[in-house]
């Protein structure tokens, strides 16, 4: 659904296609339809946030780094920055992926 199916070029990453190459379903059925997409991209960071904090305590526990919440409030700050960066594109393509599909319906024959 994107113009620019390569994630780590950032030319027109964010640009949207006019309708489904397969069902001719409407991608940008009305002006800003993709603000909505910051809430789903909201959703997805703090996910991710979580999910590094997680890991985090858990390689603590295997032993494999010495970490604590409040020990090592930087460790979290860094790892957590480090991916989000890394993962930016993707979240951001996933987000209006996400929203599109839950917004756009197939066009049907009417
Ligand atoms: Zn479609």
């Amino acid at each position: 659904m994107f113009e620019n199916e390569s994630l780590y070029t950032f030319y027109k990453l964010g640009q949207v296609k006019k309708e489904c190459s397969i069902c001719g379903a409407d991608f940008n059925p009305e002006p800003g339809f993709y603000f909505g997409a910051a809430y789903v991209s909201w959703g997805l960071t703090v996910a991710l946030w979580v999910s590094v904090l997680v890991a985090l305590k858990t390689f603590d526990w295997w032993g494999w780094i010495e970490f604590g919440f409040l020990t090592h409030p930087l460790t979290f700050l860094l790892t957590g920055f480090s991916i989000s960066i890394l993962l930016f594109p993707y979240m951001f393509q996933l987000s209006r992926s996400m929203w599109a599909s839950w917004f756009v319906s197939a066009r049907t024959g009417e």
